[in-house]
């Protein structure tokens, strides 16, 4: 399919056919091909919502995610609950018949106890909304020491909600080794500070 030709498995291109997946929108032609690089690789999307920017991070991680490993390997904040339960029930999807590949969603505003016996069970895709996940890191519900992979989705909304410091706490309990993803519609200063402070010569794409 079209998808095959960007890199990504067998697998997901047969599950991307199921879905009624046909062409790759622009921003997954462009992001797709540089996520699945095995090196390290930090990425800028600046793309909106509705141009599949979700897809375009979903499914490299998909593939990337080392299926004998059980820890958390990648995380992806996004500014709401709304958003994170999408961003989830998207990458759910592509996963269907992956019972090894765990996605798990968190977010503040509900009670945190079931999210802690959620993340008892291995799971390698954690999407969350930061305060949440910060005070879920706090309770030791869940460990940050294996993720290689944080997307920061829908960036400039997330610091417009004040969720800057969270990410900052957030992205200091992972390793250095970490790819960042960054997503976000608009460049303001402040998202240029997150890239120069955590991001090595990203690729940047611009949809
Ligand atoms: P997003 O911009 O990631 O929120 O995606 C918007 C909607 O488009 C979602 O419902 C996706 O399932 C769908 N979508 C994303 N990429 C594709 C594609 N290549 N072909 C068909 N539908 C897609």
């Amino acid at each position: 399919s079209n998808f095959k030709s960007l890199g990504l498995s067998q697998n997901l291109c047969e599950v991307l056919d199921q879905l009624g997946f046909e062409t790759p929108t622009p921003i997954q032609q462009q992001a797709i091909p540089q996520l699945l690089k095995k090196n390290p690789t930090d990425f800028i999307g600046l793309a909106q919502t509705g141009t599949g920017k979700t897809a375009a991070f979903g499914l490299p991680l998909i593939d990337l995610i080392d299926l004998e490993d059980e820890s958390t390997q990648a995380i992806i904040m996004a500014p709401t609950r709304e958003l994170g339960q999408q961003t989830a029930t998207q990458l759910q999807s592509f996963v269907t018949n992956n019972r090894k590949l765990n996605v798990e969603v968190v977010y503040g505003g509900v009670d945190i106890s079931r999210q802690i016996r959620a993340l008892k069970k291995p799971t390698q895709i954690v999407v969350a909304t930061p305060g949440r996940l910060l005070d879920l890191i706090k309770r030791r519900a869940i460990s940050l020491d294996a993720v290689q992979y944080v997307v920061l989705d829908e960036a400039d909304e997330m610091l417009n909600m004040g969720f800057k410091e969270d990410i900052d706490d957030i992205i200091g309990y992972t390793s250095e080794e970490r790819s960042v993803w960054l997503f976000s519609a608009t460049m303001p200063p402040e998202i240029r500070r997150i890239v120069d402070k955590y991001m090595h010569e990203p690729i940047e794409v611009a949809v």
